[in-house]
């Protein structure tokens, strides 16, 4: 099997797995309870949360709200922030390539009478802090946008959108899901008010991740869960000792590996690009060419007039893991939002692959991948030419499938 859809999930790591471990049995107390086992717990979130405080950049720990993962920090930073803010204003911006816990929670903010704007992204997807500027509104009261895509890797300038907020006073909210040990994360050095990370995404365990919201949040976040008052009362329910404990110790092994890890999978992203493009000089690319100005790691091409789907298929046949458009909304044949945002024809936001190589991707798996692709092509019915590759085996006709 190779996996190349890290963007999707990634496998835990045995150390992650390993310091989560005592807390299923031995130290499975309630930390809200009164005895001694409830307080091991409740020291054990304690020294957790520090720990994910000091690898945010030394963080005030009371900033961070554990929630089951970003979907839930996404919704609880829209929804609490522009129900929290309801009486300063009721206008919220974004942009139409978030990913749907983003754009979803807005759509039903906007049923319920708030005003929203969307920035419009260049043909790459990148927003500009003048277009930030120039939608700010006196009843603005949070900006939200997503650091990296999901799909198409594209990076936002957070430092100049975020100087953008912080000199007209808005609250500046950023999905950051699929960046957080990709690039360097210092939360004491960015111009964020609120982050949303998850710890599927850097080799930690599933159903876990975090709202860091460094604002008042007794005045201005609504809570959406109510119940005992947990997480400082913004995210009521017993809380999720062993995935705090994985996600402590992924997110501080993804930070500490981060400065190796991104010029590897610089590297190699812009070998893959490169020789897939020179394989099918048809395809067309999404998002920027310079690898750095996207997600580490992320591939997305299209290859009209093909399904994604159908390619994905075929590749899984060949023992290969990719995705075509978003693995949240497979399934769904309406082709990438993200790429028709973009202004993308439907033929080449329907036939989009994404490859998302992780930190035990090789040059090898590279070669494999450029192997198989050529056959998945063909058979799948790709009318294009192909080229040969040095790395790969000729493409077969199409006869063949
Ligand atoms: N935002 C982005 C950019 C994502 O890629 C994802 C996961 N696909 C999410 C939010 C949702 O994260 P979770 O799976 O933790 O709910």
């Amino acid at each position: 099997m190779l996996y190349l859809d890290h963007a999707a999930t990634t496998p835990l790591r045995a150390e992650v797995a390993e310091a989560m471990a005592p807390f299923w049995q031995e130290r499975f107390g309630n930390p809200s309870s009164l005895h001694h086992v409830g307080k091991a717990a409740h020291k054990a979130l304690r020294e957790a949360r520090a720990q994910i405080a000091q690898a945010l950049g030394g963080v005030d720990p009371s900033t961070l709200i554990a929630t089951s993962g970003a979907t839930e920090a996404n919704n609880l930073a829209l929804k609490g922030l522009a129900f929290g803010l309801r009486h300063q204003g009721r206008h919220l911006i974004s942009t139409p390539i978030e990913h749907p816990s983003v754009l979803e929670p807005l759509a039903w903010l906007r049923s319920e009478g708030w005003d929203i704007t969307f920035l419009p992204p260049d043909a790459e997807g990148r927003v500009s802090p003048d277009d930030l500027a120039a939608a700010l509104r006196p009843d603005t009261v949070l900006v939200s946008i997503m650091h990296g895509n999901n799909e198409i890797g594209v990076l936002q300038p957070l430092e100049a959108l975020g100087s953008v907020t912080r000199a007209h006073n808005v609250l500046f909210h950023v999905d950051a899901v699929q960046t957080v040990g990709k690039l360097p994360l210092n939360l004491t050095h960015v111009p964020v008010d609120c982050l949303s990370l998850s710890a599927h995404k850097l080799y930690g365990p599933k159903g876990v991740g975090l709202l860091y919201a460094n604002i008042p949040t007794q005045t201005h976040l609504t809570p959406w869960l109510h119940g005992g008052g947990q997480e400082s009362g913004c995210r009521s329910g017993t809380e999720n000792l062993p995935g705090l404990v994985g996600l402590a110790t992924a997110l501080t092994l993804a930070l500490e590996e981060q400065p190796q890890l991104t010029p590897r999978l610089h590297a190699l992203q812009e070998r893959l690009l490169t020789d897939l493009l020179a394989l099918a000089p048809e395809a067309r690319l999404n998002g920027p060419r310079n690898v750095t100005q996207r997600v580490p790691g992320n591939v997305n091409v299209s290859f009209p007039p093909l399904e994604g789907e159908a390619l994905v298929l075929r590749l899984d046949l060949e023992g290969i893991c990719v995705s075509s458009g978003s693995a949240c909304h497979q399934g769904r044949l309406t082709g990438s939002h993200v790429l028709h945002a973009l202004g993308t024809d439907d033929a080449t936001a329907q036939s989009s692959l994404r490859l998302s190589l992780g930190r035990t991707t090789t040059e090898g798996d590279l070669d494999r991948f450029l192997d198989a692709l050529p056959r998945a092509l063909a058979k799948a019915g790709y009318p294009q030419p192909l080229q040969t590759h040095p790395s790969c085996s000729p493409a077969p006709s199409r006869k063949e499938g």
